[in-house]
């Protein structure tokens, strides 16, 4: 456990536009990166208009709960730039006017053959007891003062300012300021399971600690939870992160794909088909290709990728399939035995080791009453037989499609995890 309470930052980001529909605060996003990689949290972000008032009622608050307050823009030359104000006024500090932030000022605008309005004078107040952060990118310099509890700093708004001025200016600055502290981050990128039954799955191990902070992120078949601990020392969170972490890891079983960030269930699926020597041919129908598109989605595919087949009527999955006219008379296009026939079509047409189908009803219309619209059969063919997995998805064709996809996507992926599938190594 820490030793020391951590340091946690709040972020305000000022400017009435970014209160508009046109504009986003990105800036608190490189000032997050880097003050998570001093082991600081961010504990709240604000976006306040170009309001002085509002501002420094903001401020006090604020500088109440958290430790170090970064506030981005506002720092321009006009009687709307109201940071500098806002901030002395809250802190009951007077601005003084720096004769060595004048000049360097009147430098710039000399360089640039410019005479400087009487404005712009306004950028070389300091509020008392703040040092300067150069910008050699822009005309207002950063400020910085350290508090009793931790520092307060000032950033310009322009992005091409502020970047720079974070990575050179304020992160020296703010080392001294901080407790040994570090944050480490461990994520699972997880399939087959829906957001809310991962979560009455996992909560009961992450919801009994509030360190590390546990977050779940889901988009249609896919899902990431992110494990944050923060302590002392790397070793100290890195032993957290196992606390909590291997007991989900042991919940989620095969669910789990891949705890690396940047993996996606494609990569994993294509480096697993590398590793396996396999091949693999699709029979798509209710997916239209976008599983062919996701198997050649990475460089060099054509290593295991062998065909894809969209048959969309019951007379190409007949014609190129070899699908039984009598089976789709039967059992209609969407169904188990069709589902297997397309895939065991698929790997004889192609001579690939894996066959892997899709059928269903995407919707809106369509659909029976025994399979209606959302109900998709993915099959698989391989080494080891055949299997077909029935799902019924909500929703509408776009995520019935997608959630289609990613099902296929994992049958694969689960045959290439099976013991028998690592013969051809
Ligand atoms: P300047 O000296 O250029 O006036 P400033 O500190 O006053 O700098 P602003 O006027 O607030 O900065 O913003 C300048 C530009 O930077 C604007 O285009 C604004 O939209 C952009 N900007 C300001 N804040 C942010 C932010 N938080 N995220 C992204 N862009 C921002
Ligand atoms: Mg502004």
């Amino acid at each position: 456990m820490p030793q020391t309470t951590p340091k946690r930052a709040e972020i305000i980001a000022i400017g009435s536009e970014l209160l508009t529909p046109e504009r986003v605060d990105t800036n608190s996003l490189i000032v997050t990166r880097h003050l998570n990689l001093l082991g600081v949290e961010v504990a709240a972000k604000h976006v306040i208009g170009d309001d002085r008032a509002r501002l420094t009622e903001a401020i006090r608050t604020a500088l109440e709960r958290s430790d170090i307050l970064i506030l981005i823009g506002g720092l321009g030359p006009t009687e709307d730039d109201v940071t500098r104000d806002a901030v002395a006024s809250a802190l009951g500090r007077q601005l003084a006017l720096s004769l060595e932030q004048e000049s360097i000022l009147l430098e710039k605008f000399r360089r640039i053959n410019r005479t400087m309005a009487k404005n712009n004078l306004r950028q070389a107040y300091l509020i008392e007891g703040a040092e300067a952060l150069a910008n050699p990118h822009g005309s207002a310099p950063g400020q910085f003062f350290s508090t009793d509890r931790g520092a307060v700093a000032l950033l310009p708004g322009p992005p091409r300012e502020l970047e720079p001025m974070v990575e050179h200016e304020l992160v020296p600055r703010l080392k001294p300021v901080l407790p040994p502290q570090v944050i480490r981050v461990r994520t699972f990128r997880i399939t087959g399971i829906g957001e809310s039954d991962l979560d009455t799955l996992i909560a009961p191990v992450y919801t009994k600690y509030t360190n590390p902070v546990t977050t779940v992120l889901s988009s249609p078949g896919d899902l990431w939870v992110h494990l944050r601990a923060q302590s002392d020392t790397e070793a100290e969170a890195d032993a957290l992160l196992r606390e909590v972490g291997n007991p989900i890891a042991e919940l989620l079983g095969d669910r789990l794909y891949s705890e690396q960030p940047d993996d996606t269930l494609d990569t994993v699926v294509a480096r697993l088909l590398r590793q396996r020597r396999a091949t693999v041919a699709t029979a798509e129908s209710v997916t239209g290709g976008l599983l062919a598109g996701r198997l050649t989605d990475t460089s060099g595919s054509s290593d295991y990728f062998l065909a894809g087949y969209v048959t969309y009527t019951d007379e190409q999955k007949h014609q190129i399939l070899g699908v039984a006219k009598d089976l789709l008379a039967h059992h209609s296009a969407v169904s188990e035995p069709v589902a297997a026939a397309m895939a065991q079509g698929a790997r004889a047409r192609s001579g690939a080791i894996y066959g892997l189908s899709t059928t269903g009803y995407a919707g809106p219309s369509g659909g029976t009453e025994f399979d209606p619209v959302g109900t998709v059969y993915l099959g698989i063919s391989g080494p080891d037989g055949d299997r077909v997995v029935r799902a019924r998805h909500g929703g509408d064709r776009y995520r019935t499609r997608t959630l289609a996809t990613q099902g296929a996507l994992n049958l694969l992926r689960k045959s290439l995890l099976k013991p028998s599938a690592r013969k051809g190594l």
